[in-house]
C-alpha cells in the first residue's frame, strides 16, 4: 500500500428514512477542520433513495463534495448493500480519513468496511487531531472504564477510521452561501451481493427519545430514591421545555429506560444546562455530560464529585430542592 496515495477526509452521512442524523453534522464540522489543517478536501459520502434534495445541506454544513449513491436498495439500512457500497467508494477514491458515527449504523458498518479494505478501525472516539509532524491522525477514546483516555493511530495502513461518539463534535453553523460539487455514484448491487432481505420494518411502539437532541436535560440518579420520583423530574422538565435522562445505577435499577443513560456506556449529550439530581458524579457518568454548557448538581452530599464539574452546585436533598425549584419556575 503506498499510503501517499490517499488524500482528503470522508464523512459517512447517517440517514434514517431519509432524515440526516446529528451526528452526521457534528463529523462534517470536525471533518472540515481535519482537512483544513492536512490542507486537503472534504467529502461527504451520502447512502440513500430519493434524497437528492438534502445533498446541498451537506455542503451548507461544511463539505466540498457530496458523493450520493442513490437506490432503492439503500433505502433501509442493510449491512450488505451498504458494506459493498462504502468499501467500493473508499476503495475508487482513497481518502485518508474517513469519519462514521459510533452510533447503532455506524458500529456494525465501520468495522466490515475496514476488514474488507484492510485498514484499522479506533472506535468510540472522542477527540481526533492531526499530528503536525508526520500528518497522522490522532484518534482518542476512553479505555479501561474510562480511567485512562487512549490515543491510537494507523500509521501503515490507509485509510485511518474511526467511529466518533454522538454529541462530542460540533456541527458548523449552517451557511447557505457555502458553494460545492454534487456527484451521483452508480453502485451495483445483485443478489449474490446480499444474503438477507428486509420484508417489513415495524416501529417498536415506544416514547420518543432523543435525549442527545435536548437543550436541557433534567438528569436523575439513584439519590432520587425510587422510580416514581421521576415523576418530580418530569414536572421539573417540562417547565423548563426539555427532556429526563439518567445515571446508569437507574437504568440498571429499572426505573427508566436504557434510552435515557448519559454515559461511557450511555449517550454523550451537550445540552445548554444539565441538572443532575442525586447523581454523585461517576467518571462514566461526566463522559457523557462533561461538555454540557451550564451543570447544576444538587447533591445531599457536599464532597460528591459531581460538584467538581458543577458550574452550580446545591448541597441539599433532591426532595425538597426540586419542588421549591418548579414553584419559582411557576411564579416567574
Ligand atoms: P450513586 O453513585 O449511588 O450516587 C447517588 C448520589 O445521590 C450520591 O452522591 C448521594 O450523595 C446522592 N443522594 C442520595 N440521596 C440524595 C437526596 N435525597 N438528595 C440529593 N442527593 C442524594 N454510569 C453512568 O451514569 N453512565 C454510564 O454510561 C456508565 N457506564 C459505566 C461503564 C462501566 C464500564 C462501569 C464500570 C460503570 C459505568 N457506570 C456508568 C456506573 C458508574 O460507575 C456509577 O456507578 C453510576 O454512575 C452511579 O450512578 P448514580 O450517581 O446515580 O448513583
Amino acid at each position: 500500500m503506498n499510503i501517499n496515495e490517499y488524500k482528503g477526509v470522508v464523512v459517512f452521512v447517517e440517514q434514517r428514512e431519509g432524515m440526516i442524523s446529528k451526528v452526521s453534522l457534528e463529523l462534517l464540522g470536525k471533518g472540515r477542520e481535519l482537512a483544513d489543517n492536512l490542507g486537503e478536501k472534504m467529502t461527504a459520502v451520502l447512502i440513500g433513495y430519493d434524497m437528492m434534495d438534502k445533498t446541498k445541506e451537506l455542503i451548507y454544513y461544511g463539505a466540498d463534495k457530496v458523493i450520493y449513491a442513490d437506490d432503492k436498495i439503500f433505502e433501509v439500512y442493510m449491512t450488505e448493500p451498504y458494506t459493498k457500497a462504502m468499501s467500493t467508494i473508499i476503495n475508487d477514491r482513497k481518502p485518508e480519513i474517513v469519519l462514521f458515527g459510533a452510533t447503532a449504523i455506524g458500529r456494525d458498518l465501520a468495522p466490515r468496511i475496514s476488514a474488507r479494505i484492510h485498514t484499522g478501525l479506533t472506535a468510540d472516539c472522542t477527540s481526533l487531531e492531526i499530528d503536525e509532524e508526520n500528518n497522522n491522525l490522532l484518534m482518542t477514546r476512553p479505555a479501561f472504564g474510562g480511567n485512562i483516555l487512549a490515543t491510537i493511530i494507523c500509521p501503515n495502513y490507509r485509510p485511518q477510521m474511526s467511529t466518533v461518539r454522538p454529541g462530542v463534535m460540533q456541527k458548523l453553523e449552517k451557511d447557505t452561501s457555502r458553494a460545492g460539487e454534487v456527484e451521483q455514484y452508480k453502485i451495483d448491487i445483485n443478489e449474490s451481493d446480499m444474503t438477507y432481505k428486509i420484508l417489513e420494518v415495524v416501529k417498536e411502539e415506544k416514547e420518543k427519545i432523543n435525549i442527545e437532541d435536548a437543550n436541557v436535560l433534567v438528569s436523575g440518579g439513584r439519590g432520587i430514591g425510587k422510580a416514581d420520583n421521576f415523576t418530580i423530574l418530569k414536572e421539573l422538565a417540562k417547565e423548563l421545555k426539555g427532556q429526563v435522562s439518567a445515571s446508569r445505577a437507574v437504568v440498571d435499577a429499572g426505573w427508566i429506560n436504557k434510552d435515557h443513560q448519559v454515559g461511557q456506556t450511555g449517550k454523550t449529550v451537550r445540552p445548554g444546562l444539565y441538572f443532575a439530581c442525586g447523581i454523585s458524579g461517576a467518571i462514566q457518568h461526566l463522559a457523557g455530560m462533561e461538555e454540557s454548557d451550564f451543570i447544576i448538581a444538587i447533591n445531599k452530599d457536599s464532597e460528591a464529585p459531581i460538584f467538581e464539574v458543577a458550574d452550580l452546585g446545591i448541597v441539599g436533598d433532591v426532595h425538597k430542592v426540586i419542588p421549591e425549584l418548579i414553584n419559582q419556575l411557576k411564579i416567574v
